[in-house]
């Protein structure tokens, strides 16, 4: 039987299981193998340079990054498999984790399996994608390519807002196209996004396709209540749509919010389900960044100690 078993190997897995080896509780990682069409590693692994997580002054490749924090997980002595966890049984302790035609037996669960951003899909982005279309204004914003520059963003949530204004310390201009008349984001954000100078909202208006002359140039938006198109010129295209947490392999056998993240005691890594422990993006739908899943790692690491020491 297993003490902890970690599920996903994100910046909050890879944390959770330093912590957690460094602590004898001899971790088990299953890093997935493609889970999500994601490779282990998670989420950083799609991208280039990641210029804030610390450490890096002058920043470091998402892959690289992600090794390393895989060699020092096998280095503190966690053991790696590289397979996706199938189901769950938390109805049971020990708790049951089913990976193919096995079962593992553990009395604590650290869940870690992150989370994916939407995206549309338009004309060109598989092939562009990593480039100038991106679902991460804090990460993306900042790059050379883009400043000085009239961006789009797509959403008209409380992320698109946040984006949206943190765009604008980089950008000339930031266009926002929201599908429908109104915002879905609270009012005091829409008034953020209003107030700004540098925001331009867009109602009623859908992308269409991408233009593409070697680098993004422009969008083909149409406005769908006219049914007028036009092309908007830009550098940037920034997707805040919505994420999807990584969670439906958990039957709802733990207490998920109405977007299907999983629900933890604020200040804490813990849900509902005593022993059950929850890290990373998969918990987090505010921050959503590499240094916030490695510390909630961190965190349920520690809460997991705690916890076996009371059994
Ligand atoms: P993830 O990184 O999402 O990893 C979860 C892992 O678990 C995945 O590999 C997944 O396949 C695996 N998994 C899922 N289900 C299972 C299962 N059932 N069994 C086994 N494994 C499973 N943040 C920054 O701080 N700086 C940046 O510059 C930055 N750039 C980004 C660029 C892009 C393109 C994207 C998409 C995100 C970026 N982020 C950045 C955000 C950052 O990547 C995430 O906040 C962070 O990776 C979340 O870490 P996590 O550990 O929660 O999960
Ligand atoms: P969200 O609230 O689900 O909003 C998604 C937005 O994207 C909506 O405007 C939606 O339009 C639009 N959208 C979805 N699919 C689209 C598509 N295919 N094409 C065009 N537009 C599309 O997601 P979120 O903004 O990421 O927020 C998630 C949660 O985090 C929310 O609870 C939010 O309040 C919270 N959050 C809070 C803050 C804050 O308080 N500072 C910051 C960020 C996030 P429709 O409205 O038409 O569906």
């Amino acid at each position: 039987m297993e003490k902890v078993i970690i599920i996903g190997s994100g910046p909050a897995g890879h944390t959770a299981a330093i912590y957690a080896a460094r602590a004898n509780m001899e971790p088990l990682m299953f890093e997935g193998f493609m889970a999500w069409g994601i490779a282990a590693g998670g989420q950083l692994t799609t991208t280039t340079v990641i210029e804030n997580f610390p450490g890096f002054p002058t920043g470091i490749d998402g892959t690289q990054l992600m090794m390393n924090m895989r060699k020092q997980a096998i280095n503190a002595g966690t053991r790696i498999q590289t397979e996706t966890v199938d189901s769950v049984d938390l109805s049971v302790k020990p708790f049951k984790v089913v990976v193919g035609n096995q079962t593992h037996e553990t009395q604590t669960i650290i869940i870690a399996t992150g989370a994916i951003a939407q995206r549309m899909w338009i004309p060109g982005e598989e092939k562009y994608r990593q480039k100038w279309i991106s679902a991460c204004a804090v990460c993306d914003g900042a790059l050379p390519m883009f400043r000085e520059k009239t961006l789009i963003v797509i959403g008209g949530g409380d992320s698109a807002i946040e984006e949206a204004n943190h765009l604008t310390h980089f950008a000339s201009k930031v266009i926002m196209l929201v599908r429908r008349d109104v915002f879905r984001a609270s009012k005091a954000m829409q008034d953020r996004a209003l107030n700004n100078p540098k925001i331009e909202v867009r109602r009623n208006t859908e992308a269409v396709e991408a233009i593409w002359e070697n680098l993004l140039t422009g969008l083909i938006v149409k406005n769908n209540k006219t049914g007028e198109s036009e092309t908007i010129s830009c550098a940037g295209l920034f997707y805040a749509i919505g994420h999807t947490p990584n969670t439906a392999f958990l039957e709802k056998q733990i207490d998920l919010d109405a977007m299907g993240y999983i629900q933890t005691v604020p200040g804490s890594t813990a849900t509902n389900v005593p022993g059950v422990f929850a890290a990373g993006d998969v918990q987090d739908k505010t921050y959503r960044q590499a240094i916030t899943s490695a510390g909630t790692g961190c965190m349920a690491a520690l809460e997991a100690e705690k916890y076996l020491n009371t059994l």
